[in-house]
């Protein structure tokens, strides 16, 4: 299948994908609308509904593509989101004339993506995060307790997670500035307030709800992804300082709450379908509420880069796959809603950190320079334990198609310096003395 839009092998976005986003035009017009990415262009689909080209999709008579988010699409469910794909894969085909051979409204419906600004493309109402990696649960499990009680007895048997916070979700080329918080060096009695000195990235993806459930009325592990309407790449950064005074008994809080980035291109499940594989054989067996009957899990290639400010250039710090997850979304969502939870349109659920089986697909700094004894030498000479300002990370992840890529884009971030203010003396003194 091929779009009349030249696209390249190696872009992320051939008509086999049709990621949705959320964009602001340069110039013309500040009003977001909702787009899908192909080659180099975003096809404005505010342009299509107005034209009528969704009349006979569930979503006819409805104006849910000149929003400044996708919720109102994402409710729709399911069967909207496949009808609407049809359209626009028949649309955008190299054989339909209608689009193709209509010179204005080509013009009018096409932006290139370099002449746009992408938008956080979701509402975020919750979002919880798991740790779904086994990998990644035993490196940081046998750094902090030991190999012997590498992962805790429960990892097994549930899909950990815990609620984190939506209001700090971005898109990205977001830059933050260093959280600050209080730290316990491991030879002093007491905490001190300080800029975080173990930032972190952590290496995940992320699915948003769709239509969601009602209160009361778990979701099956059957019927769990038909209300998932797609995936992002996520960078969850962790003040790993911070989490390690703060965390017990009820996990993490502030160590997590600063900053989380995703990619701008939602990439429907329906694209990731031809890439469906099965994940790691789980056992012991799950509890049948946990109990999958089909592969579950996506081949997706995933590579993280640094670039630090005195880098030429972005260097490779990580590949991992989304394979490597060891509880996969369906499981997710049925664990989530089985006490009767309710997810509503635009949650994210995001994966936990994503490592691999090898030294190199490991998915966090925490565990690549095992909590700073092997650092991290950089091409310029310069060596990294943790994160340090004016670095910038970059996350992308593909799947391979046969001459084509479904892609996720990439999400980016920098990590400015600590805001100055909060670091007078006298308040940082005013925080030890009464701890
Ligand atoms: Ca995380």
């Amino acid at each position: 299948m091929r779009s009349f839009i030249y696209v390249e092998s190696a872009n992320h976005f051939p008509i086999q994908n049709l990621p949705y986003g959320v964009f602001l035009r340069e110039g013309k017009s500040n009003e977001p609308r909702v787009g899908v990415a192909i080659g180099e262009y975003i096809l404005d689909l505010s342009v299509l509904e107005k034209e009528g080209y969704f009349n006979e999709t569930p979503i006819q008579n409805e104006k849910v593509f000149s929003e400044c988010s996708l919720n109102k699409f994402m409710s729709k469910g399911h069967e909207a989101w496949q009808a609407v794909r049809n359209v626009l894969q028949k649309v955008l085909h190299e054989d339909e004339p209608k689009l193709r051979d209509n010179q204005p409204l080509r013009e009018q419906a096409f932006v290139l993506q370099k002449d746009a600004t992408m938008l956080l493309p979701v509402e975020i109402g919750d979002y919880t995060d798991f740790y779904a990696s086994k990998e990644h649960a035993a490196n940081v499990g046998t750094m902090f307790r030991g190999k012997e009680n590498a992962l805790m007895p429960n990892w097994t048997h549930l899909p950990v997670g815990y609620h984190g916070r939506a209001s700090s979700v971005v898109v990205s080329g977001t830059d933050f500035h260093r959280p600050q918080g209080q730290v316990k060096p491991a030879d002093a009695t007491t905490p001190i307030f300080t800029p975080c000195r173990q930032l972190d990235f952590e290496l995940e993806m992320g699915c948003f709800v769709g239509p969601g459930n009602d209160l009361g009325e778990p979701v099956s592990v059957d019927n769990a992804e038909e209300n998932i309407f797609g995936l992002v790449l996520v960078n969850d950064w962790s003040a790993r300082d911070i989490q390690a005074w703060e965390y017990q008994p009820l996990g993490p809080f502030l160590a997590k709450n600063f900053a989380t980035s995703i990619s701008p291109w939602v990439v429907p499940l329906a694209a990731l379908e031809p890439f469906r594989v099965a994940g790691p054989k789980q056992e012991p067996k799950p509890l049948p509420y946990l109990q999958t009957s089909k592969p579950d899990s996506y081949d997706i290639k995933l590579e993280v880069y640094i670039q630090g400010d005195k880098m030429e250039k972005r260097q490779l710090l990580a590949t991992s796959n989304y394979k490597h997850l060891y509880w996969s979304i369906a499981q997710q969502v049925a664990h989530h809603t089985i006490t009767g939870c309710n997810l509503n349109a635009g949650d994210l659920l995001a994966s936990g950190t994503i490592s691999g089986p090898d030294k190199e697909s490991r998915g966090s700094l925490l565990e690549i320079a095992w909590r700073g004894t092997e650092p991290v030498e950089l091409e310029n000479g310069e060596q990294r334990s943790w994160i340090e300002d004016g670095d910038e990370l970059t996350i992308t992840g593909w799947c391979d198609g046969d001459g084509y890529r479904v892609g996720f884009g990439e999400v980016k971030g920098r990590v400015l310096p600590a805001k100055e203010n909060l670091l007078g003396s006298s308040k940082q003194e005013k925080v030890t003395a009464h701890s």
